[in-house]
């Protein structure tokens, strides 16, 4: 089978791992840990990193950190992994959803203002499969209304809008490391933030809420959300490779869009995006299948899975899973989610295979 993804590791990753196993640091304190939140920190350009057990604890924390509590509403775009919106149900706040950008499939800034509240205090921007979103707009918004701004940047690892990079526009912005992400720690994920005030509050929410000056006193209900050394130390080298990873990326999305320009330009598939102000880092290179394909998405995914292409649908709208059921209408969200594939996209992927996925797919 060809993966959609798999993590790319090598001999610094085992150096690193190594290293904290013989050192005896594996637990939640060791030299690889500070290194990896202050590096990562500054690679999306901002100066504190709170490293974490997963990317779904990031949200959490986030949204801990900023006092989103019963009553509140956040907005999250309908169109998401499910983590963004169970985040704000775990504060016992409501997610409030808005539909997709019909061209870059982001959550669409001009809808957004239609859906804020007295009760609103936060947006969640998540930038979906690598792809920016308008963050011009949203932080505008955003300053309009005072609310909190924060990115779910799991998917997006160096994407840039207008040559900045994500993880840098929030009040706190969030990434995660889990297997399948752009850079792994196996699970693990980050809180990135420019202020020194919330980076020291989640860090005392990610231990249990212990006041740092008086141990085991807790001044509030905390978690247990700390990452490791030996993730951490597989960070450290991740992070390292991470540009040639995302140019690793992009060089995949080209020949992709090379492939199946023909079958764009007849109107039977359309590629994935990236808007002029956006650089994406096509964590997952992304097609939808079109109605004129012939074959709908799902046969076409069966068909490249006997022929050994691994595929995923793209996620379903938060509207039609049970726990966020409702009949309001997210036109856009529905045709993309159904319309969507993700194909093969790891960074161990050679172009044969890409020549022989691409064959099988313009064999309709
Ligand atoms: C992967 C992902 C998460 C959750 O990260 P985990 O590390 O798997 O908990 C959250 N949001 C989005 C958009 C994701 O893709």
């Amino acid at each position: 089978m060809i993966p959609v993804a798999e993590p790319s590791l090598g001999e610094e990753e085992l150096a690193n791992v190594t290293e904290a196993v013989k050192s005896g640091w594996i637990s939640s304190k060791g030299r690889f840990i500070e290194e990896f939140e202050n590096e990562f920190a500054k690679y999306c350009g901002v100066k504190y990193g709170v490293a974490t057990s997963n990317g779904t604890v990031t949200l959490h924390l986030a949204l801990k950190a900023l006092g989103i509590e019963a009553g509140d509403e956040v907005i999250v775009p309908d169109l998401t992994f499910v983590a963004t919106a169970n985040v704000v149900t775990y504060c016992n706040a409501r997610p409030v959803f808005v539909d997709s950008h019909p061209q870059y499939w982001c959550v669409d800034p001009e809808k957004i203002e239609e859906k804020i509240t007295p009760k609103t205090k936060a947006i969640m921007p998540v930038h979906l499969y690598g792809h920016p979103c308008d963050m011009g707009m949203i932080l505008e918004i955003a300053e309009d209304y005072d609310l909190y701004v924060v990115e779910d940047a799991a998917e997006s690892h160096g994407a840039e809008y207008k040559g900045k990079r994500v993880g840098s526009f929030g009040e706190i912005n969030c990434f995660s490391f889990y297997g399948n992400k752009i850079i792994s720690t196996g699970e693990g994920g980050m809180c990135v933030t420019k202020d020194e005030e919330l980076a020291g509050k989640m860090r005392i929410l990610r231990d249990h809420g212990m006041n740092p000056n008086k141990r085991y006193w807790y001044d509030v209900v905390g978690y247990n959300y700390r990452m490791t050394n030996l993730q951490a130390a597989i960070g450290v080298a991740q992070l390292r490779k991470l540009d040639r990873f995302v140019e690793k990326k992009r060089e995949i999305a080209r020949l992709y869009e090379e492939g199946l320009s023909e079958l764009a330009e007849r109107g039977l598939i359309k590629l994935q995006p990236e808007m002029a102000w956006a650089k994406c880092v096509y964590w997952m290179y992304c097609i939808l299948i079109e109605d004129k394909f012939g074959r709908s998405r799902n046969e076409l995914m069966k068909k490249l899975e006997e022929n050994g292409i691994e595929t995923r649908p793209f996620f379903y709208p938060m509207h039609l899973i049970p726990p966020y059921e409702s009949n309001k209408a997210f036109p856009a969200a529905e045709q993309i989610s159904r319309e969507g594939i993700n194909l093969p996209s790891a960074v161990g992927l050679k172009e044969e295979e890409i020549k022989f996925i691409l064959e099988k797919v313009k064999s309709g």
